[in-house]
């Protein structure tokens, strides 16, 4: 057997992440979007999977795990807050995920809010935060409270400015046009808009972002820029008193944006 990898997270673009011994992610080619594509990949890598890292319970996010420890007996961690069959280890905000084969330790972050039980890891300057951040957006709120979410992006957005993000989906384009609307002014995600543009148009994925990029581009992170409150009164209609205000006005008028 070759190589040692681990802990898979599913995602759409940029396809399925596997971590080797440096915390990088590698991509596994251009059709694995899934779970249930990763085992082709992984024989013909001759990758040696030793575990697999679930973030939260959406079908797109552990479709194809039973399949995969089918084959490999590995631990999967997941989130104890939420019904997942296949995991074997649940973990919890504040604990610590140990990848003794691959000499990697992560932490654990609980950031619900998409979902109720969503969890995040975190370590060697990457994060792996599924469905609650995306590049210039954040994920929908389908279980929790804007309360809740802000709160975890709240946590999130006081990671190291350099911290690598690898979030679920490759939104970034559709999230920085919704960005522009929220701050027309904002030059950073201007310049950001046409360089993910460019990456995408050439097939190549805009993540990992970094939190030093999100904090200046990402609304979903910037309640508290007079910019983004202004924007967010403007669609209110009336003025808005605190950061989960302005939080829940932007996601709202996200979920109407096209
Ligand atoms: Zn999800």
């Amino acid at each position: 057997m070759g190589k040692v990898v681990a802990a898979v997270f599913t995602t759409h673009v940029p396809r399925l992440m596997i971590l080797d011994q440096n915390a990088r992610v590698r991509y596994m080619g251009r059709n694995v979007t899934t779970f249930y594509d990763a085992m082709p990949k992984l024989e013909r890598e001759r990758l040696q999977l030793s575990a697999i890292l679930v973030t939260h319970h959406h079908p797109d996010h552990v479709g194809g795990v039973s399949e995969l420890v089918g084959r490999f007996r590995v631990p999967v961690y997941g989130p104890a807050g939420e019904t997942i069959p296949e995991c074997t280890v649940s973990v919890a905000g504040g604990g610590q995920v140990h990848l003794e084969d691959l000499g990697l330790d992560f932490e654990v972050f609980d950031i619900p809010g998409h979902t109720s039980g969503h969890v995040a890891y975190c370590g060697h300057g990457a994060l792996f935060c599924g469905d609650t951040l995306f590049s210039a957006g954040c994920g929908r709120l389908f279980e929790g409270t804007p309360e809740q979410m802000q709160r975890s992006l709240r946590t999130l957005r006081e990671l190291p400015p350099e911290t690598r993000v690898y979030c679920g989906h490759e939104y970034t384009v559709n999230n920085l046009r919704f960005a522009l609307a929220v701050e027309p002014d904002n030059g950073t995600t201007r310049e950001y808009l046409e360089t993910a543009k460019d990456l995408r148009s050439k097939g190549r994925p805009t993540l990992p972002s970094n939190m030093a990029l999100e904090i200046a581009v990402n609304p979903f992170l910037r309640w508290d820029e007079p910019t983004v409150q202004k924007s967010a009164e403007r669609k209110a209609g009336r003025s808005l008193d605190n950061p989960v205000e302005v939080f829940a006005t932007i996601r709202q008028w996200k979920d109407g944006f096209s």
